[in-house]
């Protein structure tokens, strides 16, 4: 392992900022781009996670009450530590996980924007009263949960660890974060930021390891009263059944997407196609509202698609320490042999555009050519999959309502672009797509790290980010106020 990276745990920073896991158990992380050994990380156990959850407990009082100026002041030292590490950061995620440097500086001016955001954000939280009831005065409060946790993935590690810790701090809650096992380096170096800010010990901590150990302990622990949760599906319902078989825990999900976008004859070709491909080829297509089916007027295909492939594969693929490089690898070997899997499972549903298979990048790392596949079945694999990787399926309709039924013929919600001049077409399709969210001329990802992510059908339960998310960090409290004894109607 290299002597410079942190890789134990962040646990009540306060005697010393990183302990070893006390379980004596590590994983081996590689870089995707080389294959090459990165460290051997600290996996947590139930000592560990006990640990955290304590330590949260603990802070919990003084950091409930810790005013909103003297918290805003800590989030804004943080925002500027966060942004002057992006070299940092993003060689940590290059390591681990590939991260390109055009995305690394993306995330992370998006993960010191969200720390900012929600500095003052508790200055809003608000409650009602009433004066409905003869004889009382009542009212609401808006309280923290007390110690909630957050479980990553890999994808974009450093805008969800911000989205999950700081709406959870600034409402006054103490919260524990898991990152993914694939991608905890700049996780960790993030948490070391926490502590040079001045946050005090405990209301922070994070702990590494895997899913069905590390990730399991936390989603039913017993003192553990919310669990924000980003990944799968199939996980996402794991941590619902154990949170509901434990303590009943509150529960947030975002999950996975199979984002449409939909261009019609009046679209502006070149950027529809423009905005498409960065959505489906930025981080090699590992991010959760990418538009990875594509249906396009029958009038304009033939531009639309020709445009598409040219900008796909016009773009550098390689190791992403080359800093300009577009396009680095997957995120392991086993996410660029599922894309590989599915690939062959469905080379007969439709027909190759461009790529189609893995990319050969000096004969080493995990690499996904760009791929546009046309005229694919709609029930075919490709269509059905979240493929996560940097592969568009293409297809043509003839009228608004196919349009519509085939962009909607999904278990996913998560998020759906469409392209048009027509502003009545566009209003009634913002209006009756399922999903969380509508790009109207525009993809995901974009800059707005101020709205709500909310994933609808199998995507998600609950919203993150805006005063949407922030609620679900409190609880409800009402406060009946008598004044005068009333007879009872
Ligand atoms: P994943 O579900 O494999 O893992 C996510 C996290 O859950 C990891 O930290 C993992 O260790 C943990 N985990 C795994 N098994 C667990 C268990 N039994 N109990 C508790 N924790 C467990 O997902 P991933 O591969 O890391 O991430 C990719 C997925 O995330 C994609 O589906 C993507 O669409 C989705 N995603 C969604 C959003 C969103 O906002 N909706 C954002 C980013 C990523």
């Amino acid at each position: 392992m290299s002597s410079s990276l942190e890789t134990r745990l962040f646990i009540n920073n306060e005697a010393s900022e990183f302990v070893e896991s006390k379980s004596e158990r590590t994983y081996k992380l590689f870089n995707p781009a080389t294959d090459e050994f990165v460290a051997d990380v600290h996996q947590a156990g139930a000592q560990d996670v006990d640990a955290a959850v304590a330590a949260a407990e603990a802070a919990f009082p003084a950091w409930r009450d810790t005013p909103v100026h003297i918290k805003a002041a800590m989030f804004g030292k943080l925002s500027l530590l966060i942004k002057q590490s992006k070299e940092e950061l993003w060689d940590l995620e290059r390591m681990a996980m590939g991260r390109t440097f055009g995305f690394a500086h993306f995330e992370v001016m998006g993960c010191a924007g969200i720390m900012e955001q929600h500095a003052n954000i508790a200055l809003h939280i608000q409650g009602r009263s009433s004066l409905n009831t003869p004889g009382m005065i009542t009212f609401t409060l808006k309280q923290p949960f007390g110690v909630v946790a957050g479980i990553l993935p890999w994808n974009v590690s450093l805008i969800m660890f911000a989205m999950k810790t700081a709406p959870a701090l600034a409402t006054g809650n103490c919260v524990v974060i898991k990152s993914s096992e694939k991608s905890p380096l700049g996780v960790l170096k993030l948490a070391a930021l926490f502590k040079e800010a001045g946050f005090p010990p405990g209301v922070l901590s994070v702990v590494t390891g895997t899913g069905p150990t590390t990730g399991s302990l936390i989603a039913s622990h017993m003192k553990i009263r919310k669990v924000a949760f980003t990944g799968s599906i199939a996980t996402g319902k794991k941590i619902m059944a154990a949170a509901a078989n434990s303590n009943l825990k509150n529960v947030t999900l975002e999950l996975g997407g199979k984002s449409p976008a939909i261009i019609f004859g009046d679209a502006d070709i070149q950027k529809a196609a423009h905005a498409v491909e960065m959505s489906i080829h930025l981080n090699s297509g590992q991010h959760c509202q990418a538009n990875s089916r594509v249906f396009v007027h029958e009038s304009i295909v033939d531009e639309f698609s020709q445009t598409l492939v040219k900008l796909m594969t016009s773009r550098s693929i390689g190791d992403p320490s080359d800093k300009s490089v577009f396009q680095g690898p997957q995120g392991d070997k086993i996410q660029k042999d599922r894309i590989v899997s599915i690939l062959e499972q469905g080379k007969d549903d439709g027909k190759v555009l461009c790529g189609g298979k893995a990319a050969n990048v000096n004969g080493k790392g995990n690499f996904i050519e760009p791929t546009v596949i046309g005229d694919v079945a709609d029930a075919s694999i490709l269509a059905t999959e979240e493929i996560f990787g940097p592969v568009v399926i293409l297809n043509t309709f003839k009228t608004d309502e196919e349009a519509l039924k085939r962009a909607n013929n999904t278990e996913f919600g998560l998020y759906s672009s469409l392209y048009t001049k027509d502003v009545e077409r566009a209003l009634e399709f913002a209006t009756f797509l399922e999903a969380g969210a509508v790009g109207l001329n525009c993809s995901a990802p974009t800059q707005a790290m101020d709205m709500p992510v909310s994933g609808w059908k199998q995507s998600g339960i609950g919203s993150e980010m805006h005063m949407y998310g922030v609620e679900n960090y409190l609880q409800t409290k009402a406060v009946y106020m008598k004044y005068k004894d009333v007879p009872i109607h």
